[in-house]
């Protein structure tokens, strides 16, 4: 990129939007190509969940470089970076999560993945280089904002684990006690739904709880001619899975959102031969404690009550994994709030609403265990022109092969919106 448009997007990264007082600087010319030219770096390097061992090196020596104090391997490869503005004021919990996953990647960039068979195909690259910048545009205007800015890079989001093991880290409890609670965790993901350019929110629930669930059905295997000697698992199975389905349909009032799948079922070895076992693997999703736990248990019930009837010699046995992923829940307040600050920053027909997922992001655990409110909002990363002609449709989406956001102007509008928000959040009393 030449200077002249470096110059240009990076003066252009800030609309003149915001109060005198904490108005935003023009931040260094190069801030924009800088953080795209890191993640193009972390486009080319992904590391699958929990082997997060070069992205932390890379995100902490870049977050060291712009004036942060790192602290490193907290809870497997995560790391948390304090920006402190020097002055008494409110701490703000924001996270962009590390991982890549197991994808092949078909893009054909020049930058795609150089590791074989994975790739950041769900944007976490795009998170953190949107922290790099945003951060290094927030420090280098600490007189606009006061208390402090907690960033967590977080390992292993796409198993659901990398918030958990950060957080019963004793080493973030320490931080946390020195640095004070966060009055708000904020974050971003990127989306294929929206070009880039425009963010969507949604106030309530915007992930879902996910639980992982394992059924073994014990039966009594034996000749496929002589079935009457055996209590066929298979067949108990089969009578389980179309059961589930009511669960959803006729035990979880119409208001309410869930699902229940089935994603695998495991059971025998040839075609005459009846099985002793049978195994169902089950991903369930629900908002909320109470929805969560009818859907447990009537799974509970239906597959013991089914297999009792079938004369097995033992219950089935039935794991619920953990830790689960608590649903993410955008606090209505602060999303009301953001929305506005977003509208100021970008201009109203750039943020949307957006339907809530029933995905897992475990985002949402900040919110529930440090039991501080949270907002996570979704980035257009589309390229403007491609969903213009796709109308929106067809395009690859996350964790797809194809998956290529555009990065200049998707990074761009995430660094605005998350300096927009910290220094709203932040702002010096009486702004
Ligand atoms: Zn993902
Ligand atoms: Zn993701």
């Amino acid at each position: 990129m030449s200077f002249e448009l470096a110059l240009v997007l990076a003066l252009s990264l800030f609309a003149p939007t915001r109060a005198a007082n904490n108005s935003p600087k023009p931040p260094e010319p190069t801030t924009l190509a800088a953080a795209v030219d890191i993640y193009r770096w972390f486009h080319a390097h992904p590391e699958l969940s929990g082997q997060e061992v070069q992205t932390a090196r890379k995100l902490a020596a870049e977050l060291r470089g712009i004036g942060l104090e790192v602290h490193e391997g907290i809870g497997g490869h995560g790391l948390v970076a304090v920006l402190a503005s020097g002055r008494d004021g409110p701490v703000i919990l924001y996270r962009a999560d590390m991982d890549a996953l197991p994808v092949d990647e078909k893009t054909g960039l020049d930058y795609a993945s150089q590791t074989n068979g994975v790739m950041h195909a769900c944007g976490h690259d795009v998170h953190m280089a949107t922290a790099v910048g945003a951060l290094k545009v927030l420090a280098t205007m600490r007189d606009a904002w006061r208390g402090t800015v907690m960033f967590v890079g977080q390992p292993a989001e796409e198993q659901g684990l990398g918030s958990h093991a950060m957080l019963k880290d004793p080493r973030f409890t320490e931080l946390l006690r020195r640095i004070g609670r966060p009055m708000l965790a904020v974050a971003l993901h990127d989306t294929a739904d929206l070009p880039a350019g425009k963010v969507s929110l949604h106030e309530g629930y915007v992930n879902a709880n996910v639980d992982t669930v394992d059924v073994i059905i014990h039966g009594k295997g034996g000749h496929g001619a002589r079935p009457h000697e055996t209590v066929d698992p298979i067949v108990i199975g089969s009578e389980i899975v179309m059961a589930l389905q009511t669960i959803v349909s006729r035990r979880l009032g119409p208001e309410e959102r869930g699902v229940i799948t089935v994603g695998k079922f495991e059971a025998g070895t040839t075609h005459n031969v009846i099985p002793p076992r049978a195994a169902l693997f089950l991903t369930v999703r629900s908002y909320g404690d109470a929805t969560r736990s009818m859907l447990l248990g009537e799974i509970r019930h239906l597959a013991t009550e089914i297999a009792k009837a079938h004369r097995v010699p033992r219950a089935p046995t039935i794991t619920v994994k953990e830790p689960f992923t608590p649903a993410a829940f955008n606090d209505p307040t602060w999303t009301n709030r953001l929305r506005e600050v977003f509208v100021r920053e970008l201009g109203a027909g750039n943020v949307e609403e957006h339907f809530p997922s029933m995905g897992g992001e475990d985002f949402g655990r900040f919110s529930t265990e440090l039991k501080i409110p949270g907002v996570m909002w979704r980035l257009g990363a589309v390229s403007p022109s491609r969903y213009a002609r796709s109308q929106g449709k067809d395009l690859p989406g996350l964790h797809s092969d194809g998956w290529a956001p555009d990065a200049e102007p998707t990074i761009r509008t995430g660094i605005r919106t998350v300096v927009a928000a910290i220094l709203d959040v932040l702002a010096p009393s009486g702004s």
